[in-house]
């Protein structure tokens, strides 16, 4: 099978490699889709210490059953040859506090696909077979491909609290920032404000409900507070992860309000403490998604209650590797690019 290999910082290669088979608790999928994710992107930079090349990345997508291990159905009665699903690309030890609470993306031992184990970017890839969720009557393995990153919107909408009416502030309208636009918009939020350096990305922001604030020439705490009688934003989600979103993030939320630590850009940085401090914001961070998030994204796509469209690419995976470093440095008017193995 073609297999997309990333070989070293900035290397991908295209590669024909040994068709896995499953071991009896696994599934063998036929990928259909599998989108490039912006912790990728960190990784296939160098900035990622959580994978370590050579490897087959790849964790959003969705595709159809080809093979069953000899255990797979037992562990999952509703697999069969031929259904087309989306996995969880997320597993964990299913015994531990935190997986028995619910939360096992928090699970010590939590593994991914495609960092931990070969992942995606290939035109076969085993997984756990419970990991495995067949798509609903009327979803497309095309929008299948999108539960992952639709379930860590899902994640942030759940931490952010009671937002019915309330104001609240994304910076950042990547991939998961223009996501959560749409979750909160669902928990009844609004107006939402949407800030970011790219002029394309805030007409998707815009176009999706969002109120744009063009980063570059305003100050988007500013805009925020003078929106909502100087108040703020009851919650913020800083989507981004760099020193100056986090600052925007603090800035823009009213007092006693909550800050959702989402985006991963910097993992040490400094924040204005002083001023959490004094006007008690929560700061939380939200991680992935829990196994609940996940169904729940997948039942957002089945009613179409989330999109990406029409800004998704699809592209051969031989293309992969310049997409990467496409999206890395000029990702233009695209919020999603799925490969297609
Ligand atoms: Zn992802
Ligand atoms: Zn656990």
């Amino acid at each position: 099978m073609r297999a997309l290999v990333w070989d070293a910082p900035r290397v991908m290669t295209l590669r024909e490699q040994e068709q896995p088979a499953p071991a009896p608790k696994e599934v063998l999928i036929h990928v259909a889709f599998a989108g490039i994710c912006g912790s990728e992107l960190g990784a296939f930079l160098g900035h990622n210490a959580l994978r370590v090349p050579p490897l087959v990345m790849g964790h959003e997508f969705a595709g159809t059953v080809a093979a069953l291990g000899a255990e797979a159905v037992a562990c999952n009665p509703a697999l069969r040859t031929g259904l087309p699903v989306t996995v969880n690309p997320l597993s964990s030890c299913d015994a531990c506090p935190a997986c028995l609470r619910g939360d096992g993306h928090l699970c010590p031992k939590r593994r991914l696909i495609g960092a931990h184990r070969p992942g995606a970017y290939a035109e076969y890839v085993c997984v756990p077979a419970e990991s495995v969720l067949p798509l609903p009557p009327g979803l497309t393995p095309r929008e299948g491909a999108l539960a992952e990153p639709v379930a860590v919107a899902v994640r942030i909408g759940a931490l952010a609290g009671p937002l019915a009416g309330e104001p609240a502030f994304i910076a950042g309208a990547g991939p998961i920032g223009l996501l959560a636009l749409q979750v909160l918009r669902l928990l009844g939020a609004g107006p939402i404000f949407v800030s970011d350096l790219e002029p394309t990305r805030l007409a998707m922001a815009e176009e999706l409900g969002g109120h744009p604030i063009d980063a570059r020439h305003n100050d988007p705490a500013q805009v925020v507070r003078d929106a909502t009688g100087g108040l703020g934003a009851t919650a913020s989600v800083d989507a981004v992860g760099a020193a100056p979103t986090r600052a925007a993030c603090i800035a823009a939320t009213r007092s006693a309000g909550t800050l959702i630590l989402s985006g991963l850009h910097e993992e040490v940085g400094p924040i204005p403490a002083a001023e959490v401090i004094r006007r008690e914001l929560v700061l939380r961070g939200s991680f992935a998604y829990s196994p609940a998030d996940f169904r729940h994204a997948v039942a957002l796509l089945a009613r179409s209650a989330v999109r990406l469209d029409p800004w998704v690419v699809e592209a051969a995976l031989a293309e992969g590797g310049p997409w990467f470093e496409r999206l890395a440095h000029a990702p233009g008017g695209v919020a999603k690019v799925l490969l297609v193995p």
